[in-house]
């Protein structure tokens, strides 16, 4: 390896990784974002080369077009190469400077983690505990379920509907949760960390950068379809969640099913709504297509308001009382205005 990529190498696991704990090389194969896996890849001192980059370069391909990054197999070489591989693909990732790309490859990089998590909850599940505790999150595992504290709950639970924090029990100043709301609860921590992680600011090696700019091309083309939207009547919280869209950053589920029943009631086709969808971090077209065209078919009414606000999706004061009277109520204050002048 030449002094260049080694240099870069250090800086990156430097600048990204924390120490905490003695390295299990299992552990840190699954889990290569925490504290372990920093520290067994600063005692071997794993190099890169071209092969490495040549793999890394296929993990964020495939966290960037399939959504998703394969398992590693459970030879121990393999699971020592993995690491260089997480840390040459995190150096691809900040090289390509997209937050589009970021966003899906940490996304990508959580739902593998989360796997893990699911697997290793039989076969490892000191590991759980592990990875909770790289967050500083304590569950207290009880005969109705699990308990964790409502900080660690409110910072940590996904941005949907069914983790809203006055639709949970609490018990002694927890909240209950299932086994499977665990696991999603680590898996969203790894995201943020991740995100929050990116991009690394360091000098790459020519091979990383070429590896990047592959890597750009492939991004969806129509990755600003949400900012060709006619948004002249919309209100300011659809304008918001069609920028958010538009600056690929990860909508939450309640703003996706809202913003599809607006546009889906202002006569937009399932395919147009599909097609603005597809600047999300971690857009599905299965499971976009099967959202958008059931609530297209459903007819749902728009959320109120007041509703929007509960999810908070609202971000402004419109006076409307749906975002649907929105265009309506503009135009009436506006009329008002005219002939309270004539
Ligand atoms: S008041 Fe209504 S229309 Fe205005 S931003 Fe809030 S939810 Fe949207």
């Amino acid at each position: 390896m030449n002094q260049e990529w080694q240099k870069a190498m250090l800086e990156y696991i430097n600048k990204t990784m924390h120490f905490q704990g003695m390295a299990d090389l299992l552990f840190c194969s699954h889990y290569p974002f925490s504290a372990q896996a920093k520290e067994y890849v600063t005692q071997k001192g794993l190099q890169l080369s071209t092969e490495i980059i040549e793999k890394a370069e296929k993990r964020v391909a495939d966290a960037i077009v399939l959504g998703k990054i394969r398992k590693v197999a459970q030879l121990p070489e393999a699971q020592e190469e993995e690491l260089a591989i997480y840390a040459a693909s995190r150096m691809i990732v900040s090289a390509c400077a997209n937050r589009y790309i970021m966003n899906r490859y940490c996304i990508a990089e959580a739902k593998r983690a989360g796997e893990y998590l699911a697997s290793d909850s039989s076969a490892h599940p000191e590991y759980i505990g592990q990875v909770a505790s790289e967050f500083g999150i304590k569950f207290e595992s009880t005969k109705e379920g699990v308990l964790v504290p409502v900080v660690d709950y409110l910072v940590f639970s996904p941005r949907s509907y069914d983790y809203k924090l006055s639709n949970r029990r609490l018990k002694a100043g927890k909240v209950l949760i299932s086994s499977h709301e665990k696991i999603r609860i680590l898996e969203e921590a790894i995201r943020k960390r991740m995100e929050s992680s990116l991009p690394v600011k360091a000098q790459f090696p020519q091979e990383v950068a070429e590896a990047a700019r592959r890597i750009v091309k492939l991004m969806p083309k129509i990755e600003i379809s949400a900012t060709k939207v006619d948004q002249k009547n919309y209100p300011p919280c659809i304008k918001k969640l069609l920028e958010d869209l538009a600056l690929n950053i990860n909508v939450p589920h309640t703003g996706r099913v809202a913003l599809a029943i607006y546009l889906s009631s202002i006569g937009m086709k399932p395919e147009q709504i599909i097609d603005i969808f597809r600047s999300a971090p971690d857009f599905s077209e299965k499971v976009t297509r099967y959202q958008v065209e059931y609530i297209s078919s459903k007819k749902y009414a728009m959320p109120s308001c007041s509703t929007m606000d509960g999810y908070g999706l609202c971000v402004a004061e419109c006076g409307c009382g749906n975002p649907l009277r929105y265009k309506d109520e503009i135009h009436g204050a506006r009329l008002r205005r005219l002939e309270k002048r004539d």
